[in-house]
């Protein structure tokens, strides 16, 4: 391409859209029901747009580091209010408030450039390939170098177009003055745009022979002969030369081809509707600039209000789950510490005491004559003696000590920090309280137990190898003071012992 050119060029950046197209976005901003998928349905015939929203969503600033491919993945990435407030600014303000007076000549442009979309999804679709959208989008933006040329060099380009009969006059012409072809300018211009390559490539050859070795490139190619069809003077030889190319390069033969282009018939009413000129009064135009900023910032409030409800919802299931984590660790009957969480504890207490060479003690609790309050009075009462002897336990010791049930009427006190001496102080204060604390009321009055106690330290006088021989010096040790005779603390140590 010749450098002047593309010094030009590469300023481009806003191409207009067909007129109709503005009016469009404009419903689909003040439809409060508007989805993406009809939104689609819009911008897919726009190549103005397409190219714009590929571009943007192919951006760093959305740093996806996905490759974005075609409309559906741009838009669905972008989501419904950022892709109707972009194309709002892109359509409306240079289409509705300031009608180009070269419209007409880029119309066919336009008008060609929606065909061909049309025609090579097809086409693909007759050969059963399976990319109908990506087919779409390249046979859209393969005429996307008129509209830069046009937007970049109008009065070079301008009259090109007027003069130009049909397609391959505009390729002659475009050689002859330009030195180059709006295929080239396009192809360029999508690279620039980081737009994907297999773009880039379906437009680059969009004017060249098509060959039947690459059917998608075929399909794209094969589809501006086609869209002649109906922009063509002569619209039967058109149709004589494009029935010979696809027959040719794709192996169409006459039926399948007309099934091809009724259906683009189908289409046609919609398309014409895209191309007649409304006229609107700039004051109308501002209305529905302003209604419809006023829905797209409705629209961002609610999904700024979905988001918070999301957040909410997150929390909310966060702290269930742990709640209910927290649940698992705890004994269902007294609510303190179970067995399994105890052992956890003590792991991670007799690792850190270990490496800072910090004490830990621990004391094995047994009620005493447990067996007797059941046999008296039964479980039940004997259940709500485990809850009230639980909770004040806990409520005697620092939120730094962990209490555990251990099983039965056993349990384990950790005292990290907590040299034996102070240890058995500190379980000796709490069961002189509990001797003096109603459990439970009974006929007789009210309840009282004392129990039992062992207490063993790591790092005072001895170093225990694990928690379980840590364990179990408490454990003998309980047995001593059971055999002393119960209601009494006793330590391991015989020089913390009192005679
Ligand atoms: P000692 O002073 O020697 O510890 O006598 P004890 O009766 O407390 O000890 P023993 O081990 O003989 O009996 C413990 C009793 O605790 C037996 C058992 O039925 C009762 N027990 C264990 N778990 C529960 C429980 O969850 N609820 C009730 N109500 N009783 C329990
Ligand atoms: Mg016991
Ligand atoms: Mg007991």
């Amino acid at each position: 391409m010749p450098p002047e050119l593309t010094a030009v060029l590469a300023l481009c950046r806003n191409l207009p859209s067909p007129p109709g197209i503005a009016l469009r976005i404009i419903e689909l901003a003040q439809d409060p029901e508007t989805d993406i998928t009809t939104a689609a349905d819009v911008i897919a015939i726009d190549m103005a747009l397409s190219a714009r929203m590929l571009r943007i969503a192919n951006s760093p600033l959305y740093a996806s580091r996905r490759r974005i491919e075609n409309l559906g993945q741009a838009l669905t990435m972008l989501g419904l209010n950022a892709t109707i407030s972009l194309a709002l600014g892109f359509t409306v303000t240079q289409n509705l408030s300031a009608p180009g007076q070269d419209q007409d000549a880029r119309a066919r442009a336009w008008r060609r450039s929606i065909l061909s979309a049309l025609a090579a999804s097809l086409l693909g679709q007759a050969r059963g390939l399976r990319k109908a959208e990506e087919l779409m989008l390249a046979g859209l933006l393969q005429d996307i170098g008129v509209l830069v040329l046009a937007q970049s060099e109008p009065e070079r380009y301008l009259p090109l177009l007027r003069q130009a009969g049909d397609n391959d006059q505009l390729l002659a012409l475009e050689r002859e003055q330009l030195d180059c072809t709006h295929a080239e300018v396009g192809a360029w211009m999508a690279e620039q745009w980081d737009l994907p390559r297999y773009l880039v490539e379906a437009i680059a050859h969009s004017e060249a022979p098509a060959t039947p070795e690459d059917t998608f490139q075929a399909c794209v190619a094969l589809s501006g002969a086609v869209a002649d069809i109906w922009l063509s003077a002569d619209a039967d030889a058109a149709r004589e030369h494009a029935l010979q190319r696809v027959h040719e390069t794709l192996n169409l033969d006459s039926a399948q081809f007309d099934q091809v282009l009724a259906r683009i018939g189908e289409a046609l009413p919609e398309i014409s509707a895209l191309f007649e000129t409304t006229l609107i009064s700039p004051s109308r135009v501002q209305q529905l600039i302003d209604h419809a900023q006023e829905l797209a910032t409705l629209r961002n409030l609610r999904e700024m209000q979905d988001a918070a409800l999301a957040r909410q919802r997150a929390d909310e299931f966060e702290a269930r789950a742990n709640r209910l984590a927290e649940q698992a660790h705890r004994d269902a009957l007294t609510g303190v510490l179970n067995r399994r969480q105890l052992e956890a504890v003590l792991e991670q207490e007799f690792l850190r005491a270990t490496r800072h060479g910090w004490p830990l003690s621990v004391a094995f609790i047994d009620l005493d004559d447990f067996k007797k309050i059941n046999d008296a009075h039964g479980h039940l009462l004997g259940d709500q003696v485990l809850r009230a002897f639980a909770g004040k336990l806990q409520e005697h010791l620092r939120n730094s000590d962990t209490v555990a049930r251990f099983g039965g009427e056993e349990f384990i006190a950790l005292l990290p920090n907590t040299t034996e001496p102070v240890a058995l102080e500190v379980v000796r204060r709490v069961l002189a309280s509990i001797v003096n604390t109603p459990m439970a009321e009974v006929d007789s009055g009210p309840l009282f137990v004392t129990f039992s106690a062992g207490v063993a330290t790591q790092g005072g006088y001895e170093r225990f190898a694990d928690v379980q021989d840590l364990l179990k010096a408490a454990d003998d040790v309980l047995y001593r003071s059971k055999n002393l005779g119960r209601n009494r603390v006793i330590a391991r140590s015989p020089t913390t012992t009192p005679a």
